[in-house]
């Protein structure tokens, strides 16, 4: 085995050499490993690297994006909070919201094999759900009292593509995640919702409604593009 690396150029690699191997090339915990054949001299396996750099830069970038969380910060009420994770010797994950816009995970360190990514994206969406849980109640009943009406139920559960949504005529959907705007905005999605428990489409009657409750009405509205609703 040996190792090269050459200052100015990005990659890395470690050689392995074996009898009767083809040469091929591998990431592994995000190295660069070169198997070849013990007679391959190491200008011919630098030739090979350079020819595969694309694809082993690309592997690498794919590597580093799995195993160094790019959720470095997340969103609750229109405010960013720097997202942290721990591990310690817990047997359950807990999701702490401190000072200074901080969140700390805090995990069991079993939890360490299964990649942070995945592990930061389901503590975000139970966050979400917890403060959904908590907010959600006031947050309706402020826009019964703006509007006038409500639905007869509701529930909040992930969706993959809305914000919230209308269920038949009675029935309000609230995903989680709408909690990562500002009141004001959750308050305007929510009002959009019960608004179609009284007109089904986007009527001027509709529109009407909404414009003369919510004076924010196009600054809303632009801030929510590219969301549905
Ligand atoms: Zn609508």
């Amino acid at each position: 085995m040996s190792i090269f690396g050459k200052k100015n150029n990005v990659i890395t690699y470690t050689v392995n050499k074996a009898i009767n191997r083809e040469m091929y090339i591998t990431i592994q915990n995000g190295e660069v490993v070169v198997n070849a054949p013990w007679y391959l001299s190491s200008s011919k396996i630098q030739e090979a690297v350079e020819q595969k750099k694309n694809w082993i830069l690309s592997k690498m970038n794919e590597y580093a994006e799995l195993n160094n969380p790019n959720i470095q910060s997340v969103k609750i009420f229109g405010k960013n909070y720097d997202v942290k994770v721990y591990y310690q010797n817990i047997i359950t994950p807990e999701l702490n919201l401190e000072e200074n816009y901080q969140i700390k995970i805090i995990l069991p360190i079993k939890y360490k094999k299964i990649g942070n990514e995945q592990i930061l994206k389901i503590s975000i969406e139970k966050m979400y759900e917890q403060i959904a849980n908590n907010e959600i109640d006031n947050i309706m009943e402020k826009v019964r009292l703006i509007l006038g009406l409500a639905p007869e139920d509701y529930a909040i559960e992930q969706l993959d593509s809305e914000l919230a949504k209308c269920v038949g005529s009675k029935k309000i959907i609230i995903n989680p995640k709408l909690m990562q705007f500002k009141k004001e905005v959750i308050e305007y999605v929510i009002a959009h919702e019960f608004c179609h428990i009284k007109y089904k489409t986007h009527c001027k009657s509709f529109i009407d409604l909404m414009e003369k409750n919510f004076e924010n009405y196009s600054k809303i509205e632009k801030e929510l593009s590219g969301y549905k609703f």
